[in-house]
C-alpha cells in the first residue's frame, strides 16, 4: 500500500467484526468514516469466507484489504458444518459455544496480523474476541473493543450484576443509584444467566471477555455523548476502559438512490405514500428468536389495529408454509405487507416518506436508526440488551412506548390486544402522545446529527481517538 499523498506515517487500523449482523454493520460504516477523516490510514477487515460478502458489498467503494481467515469445522456437536454466523446458528443458545469455538482462528489470525505492511497501529475487535487480546499485546499495539451497545445498558449490566438490591421477585422495580436519572429497573431487565450466575461456560467465556475488556485501550461505542450524558459520564468516572461515543454510526449508511433498483417493498411503500397512508414498520433485527404462537398474536394485533404495515420476518423454516400466516397475508392484502425471510435495506425502510412508526425487538442499531430517521418506537424486546433499550425509549428518551406482558413480568407472552393498542397509540400521530414522541425523536434525530458533524462531539472524539490511542501520540 502506497501512501504518497501524506507526509505523515501511515496509520493502519485492523478491525475484527464478530459473526452477527448487529456487531458487523456499525463497524462497516466505521471504516468508511476513518477513509473521510484520514488520509493517510489503512484499513484491513478480518472475517471468515461465508461472512465476506456482506462486507466486501459494503466497503466496495473503499481501499479497505479484507482477509478471509478459515472457519473452523466440528468444533461443537450441535453447530453444523458451514454455520459461520450467529444468525445461520439452529438456536441463539448455542452463541457461547459459537464464540468459544471462534478461537479457533487464533493461530491463522496471530500469523497474518504479524506479516501486515505497513505495521499494525491499532486492532478493534469485537468483545466477544477475548483471545485476540493476546496478539495486541504481544506486538505492542494497543486493542481498542467493539460492544455494539448503548452506555447505559453497559452501565445497568454493571450495576445489576455487582449490586445488591433487595426485592422479593424478579420483576419487582427498584430504583438503581441517586447519581443516574431515577430509572427503576427489575432483575428481569438482564438475562438470567447474567442476574443469577451461574458456574460454568457462560459465566467463564463473560469472565475472559470482562477480563480482556479490562486491559483494553477503550471501548468504541455506537452511541453519542448527547443521548445519554448521564451514563457516558458515569461510565468514565466509576468504570474502564474509556468509552470513546463516535456515533451514530448508521449516519454513515448509503441511501437506496437509483429508482429502477428500487426492492418491492420500497415500492409498496411509495404507493403507500402517493395514497398519503402512513406505515408502520415492524422488525425484530437480525437475530430474534419468537415462536410461532407469538408470531401469530402479532399478526392479529396488527390486524386489529386497523393500521397500514410492513412487517419483516424470519420465520422458523418448518413454519414458512403456516396455514394461519398464509390466511392473514390474504385478510390484510393492500393494508399490510409481509416479507419473509430476507434481507432488507432497514435504513431505506426507516428514512421513507410513509413510514411513522417503527414496532422493533430494540436491538441497538435499530433504536439508533430510528432515531436517526426521527421515527418513533414500538418497544417489543426479546433478549440480551432490547428490555433496557425499549425501557430507555420510553422512560428515558420519551420517543416510544413498549409493549406489555400479559401478566405484567418484564419477560413473557405479549398478547394481541395489548399489541393492538400500543400499535394505534404509536401510530396515532395527531394525538398527545404521538405529537411528543414524535417532537423528541426529532431533537434527538437533530443532536445526532450535530454529535457526527465537524465540530460535534462523536467528530471531536473520534480524532481524539485516532490521535491519542491509535497513533499513540501521547
Ligand atoms: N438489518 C437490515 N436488514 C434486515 C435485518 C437487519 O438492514 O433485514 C440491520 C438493521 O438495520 C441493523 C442490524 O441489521 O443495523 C440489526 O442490528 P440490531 O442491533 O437492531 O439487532 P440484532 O440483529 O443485533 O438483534
Amino acid at each position: 500500500m502506497a501512501f504518497s499523498s501524506s507526509s505523515e506515517s501511515p496509520i493502519h487500523v485492523v478491525i475484527l467484526p464478530f459473526m452477527a449482523k448487529g456487531h458487523t454493520i456499525p463497524l462497516l460504516h466505521l471504516t468508511h468514516l476513518f477513509f473521510l477523516r484520514r488520509s493517510n490510514i489503512a484499513v484491513t477487515i478480518f472475517t471468515t469466507h461465508a461472512n465476506s460478502q456482506f462486507i466486501r458489498q459494503s466497503l466496495h467503494d473503499t481501499k479497505a484489504l479484507i482477509i478471509e481467515l478459515t472457519f473452523p469445522q466440528n468444533f461443537h456437536p450441535e453447530i453444523p458444518q458451514g454455520v459461520e454466523s450467529v444468525d445461520k446458528l439452529p438456536s441463539q443458545s448455542l452463541l457461547v459455544p459459537f464464540c468459544k469455538g471462534t478461537k479457533n482462528l487464533q493461530p491463522e489470525f496471530d500469523t497474518i496480523l504479524q506479516s501486515l505492511r505497513p505495521n499494525v497501529s491499532c486492532l478493534i475487535s469485537d468483545v466477544f474476541f477475548p483471545w485476540s487480546m493476546e496478539i495486541a499485546a504481544k506486538l505492542n499495539i494497543p486493542r481498542l473493543d467493539f460492544d455494539g451497545a448503548s452506555n447505559f445498558a453497559m452501565v445497568f449490566y454493571d450495576i445489576l450484576m455487582t449490586q445488591e438490591f433487595p426485592v422479593d421477585s424478579d420483576d419487582e422495580l427498584f430504583s438503581v443509584i441517586p447519581s443516574l436519572p431515577d430509572i427503576k429497573l427489575t432483575k428481569n431487565d438482564i438475562e438470567p444467566e447474567f442476574s443469577h450466575p451461574q458456574p460454568g461456560e457462560h459465566t467463564d467465556f463473560y469472565t475472559e471477555v470482562v477480563m480482556a475488556m479490562s486491559k483494553s485501550k477503550g471501548i468504541i461505542r455506537n452511541s453519542f455523548y448527547e443521548l445519554e450524558p448521564e451514563f457516558v459520564d458515569y461510565w468514565n468516572k466509576e468504570k474502564s476502559p474509556k468509552a470513546w461515543n463516535i456515533g451514530p454510526l448508521c449516519l454513515l449508511a448509503t441511501k437506496v438512490v437509483c429508482s429502477e433498483e428500487k426492492p418491492m417493498c420500497i415500492q409498496w411503500l411509495d404507493e403507500k405514500l402517493e395514497k398519503g397512508e402512513s406505515v408502520l414498520y415492524v422488525a425484530f433485527g437480525s437475530l430474534a428468536e419468537m415462536t410461532m404462537e407469538q408470531l401469530r398474536e402479532i399478526a392479529i394485533g396488527l390486524e386489529n389495529s386497523g393500521e397500514h404495515f410492513l412487517w419483516v420476518l424470519r420465520l422458523p423454516e418448518p413454519s414458512t408454509g403456516d396455514e394461519f400466516m398464509s390466511e392473514f397475508e390474504e385478510r390484510v392484502k393492500g393494508r399490510g405487507l409481509l416479507v419473509k425471510n430476507q434481507w432488507v435495506d432497514q435504513v431505506a425502510i426507516l428514512s421513507h416518506e410513509s413510514v411513522n412508526g417503527f414496532m422493533s425487538h430494540c436491538g441497538w442499531n435499530s433504536v439508533l436508526e430510528s432515531i436517526c430517521e426521527s421515527v418513533p418506537l414500538l418497544g417489543f424486546p426479546i433478549t440480551a440488551d432490547q428490555n433496557l433499550n425499549a425501557r430507555m425509549v420510553e422512560e428515558y428518551f420519551k420517543i416510544g412506548v413498549k409493549v406489555v406482558t400479559r401478566n405484567g413480568s418484564v419477560r413473557g407472552f405479549f398478547s394481541s390486544k395489548c399489541i393492538e393498542n400500543k400499535v394505534k397509540e404509536l401510530m396515532d400521530i395527531e394525538g398527545e402522545k404521538g405529537k411528543e414522541m414524535r417532537k423528541n425523536v426529532n431533537k434527538l434525530n437533530e443532536k445526532a446529527r450535530n454529535a457526527m458533524v465537524e465540530g460535534g462531539s462523536s467528530w471531536r472524539t473520534l480524532n481524539l481517538l485516532i490521535d491519542e490511542v491509535i497513533c499513540n501520540k501521547n
